[in-house]
């Protein structure tokens, strides 16, 4: 089932100075995540899940330790910004708790948006947007404005408009908090298929119990540490089964 480490976390940690103090919101966190892997980051507000999913997304670096995407050293001090965002951009698709889709563009034209802003031509762009948005079932949709989609459409125009760079990685931040549980299910069940058929790697950020038995794997955090971890498909019902997932409504 697993195939190559797209995602290397290699004991990373993240201090933020607070006053006189320092906040710890990562402390010494290793992990991969395979091609092919959906992969639930658990815990509670404030554990250093989001710290985690931006500094696996190299929009924050670490304070210590390394990232490694697709093998390449990526979190090294050294690298410049400009060739970050460019990796970034070619390898990396970001899913956020809400769309932010642009409001006055219809569902193709946001996704076409992204494709033009890679030097796509508007006609090339326009064509690949509607196959993307076909993928997630949203054919019918194309020519809506954000505010004629329901929620989950809209998460789903999101979750096209992240596969625009065809990535390697997808990281998503609470993907599902704002959707009821059927289109909850169905925005992960969306990353399954990209995993599957793209053999992606996909990181989810996620209180939803709901949504659980659609991952591979689980990673739990607690105070910026891997407190639980499921390793393998077939423990994963059992360690499931006696899992807490704690409830948060602050975000
Ligand atoms: P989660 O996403 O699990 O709720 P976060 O990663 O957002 O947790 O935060 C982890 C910890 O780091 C929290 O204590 C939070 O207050 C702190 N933190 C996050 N970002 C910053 C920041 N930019 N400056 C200071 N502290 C931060
Ligand atoms: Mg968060």
């Amino acid at each position: 089932m697993n195939g190559v480490p797209v995602l290397s976390v290699r004991d990373v940690s993240r201090h933020y100075a607070s006053g006189d103090s320092i906040v710890r919101a990562l402390d010494g966190v290793s992990f991969d995540i395979h091609s092919g892997e959906v992969v639930g980051i658990l815990g509670p507000s404030g554990s250093g899940k989001s710290t985690l999913l931006l500094i696996a997304g190299l929009l924050d670096p670490p304070s210590t330790g390394e990232i490694f995407i697709r093998g390449r050293c990526v979190s090294s001090a050294s690298a410049d910004i400009e060739s970050l965002r460019d990796f970034r951009r070619n390898n990396i698709g970001f899913v956020f708790q809400k769309a932010n889709l642009i409001p006055f563009l219809t569902a193709v034209e946001n996704v076409a948006l992204s494709l033009e802003i890679d030097d796509i031509p508007a006609r090339d762009a326009r064509f690949y947007a509607e196959h993307l948005l076909e993928s997630v079932d949203l054919s019918h949709r194309i020519d809506n404005l954000p505010t004629r989609l329901s929620g989950g459409e809209q998460q789903r125009v999101a979750v096209a408009r992240a596969l625009a760079n065809d990535p390697a990685l997808i990281l998503a931040d609470e993907p599902t908090a704002a959707l009821d549980s059927v289109r909850g299910r169905q925005v992960i069940g969306l990353f399954r298929r990209i995993a599957d058929s793209q053999q992606a790697a996909v990181a989810v950020v996620t209180h939803d119990p709901r949504v659980l038995d659609l991952f591979d794997r689980t990673i739990e955090l607690r105070d910026g540490r891997i407190v639980a971890e499921t390793s393998v498909l077939t423990e994963r019902n059992n360690s499931l089964q006696n899992a807490t997932f704690p409830q948060d409504h602050s975000q």
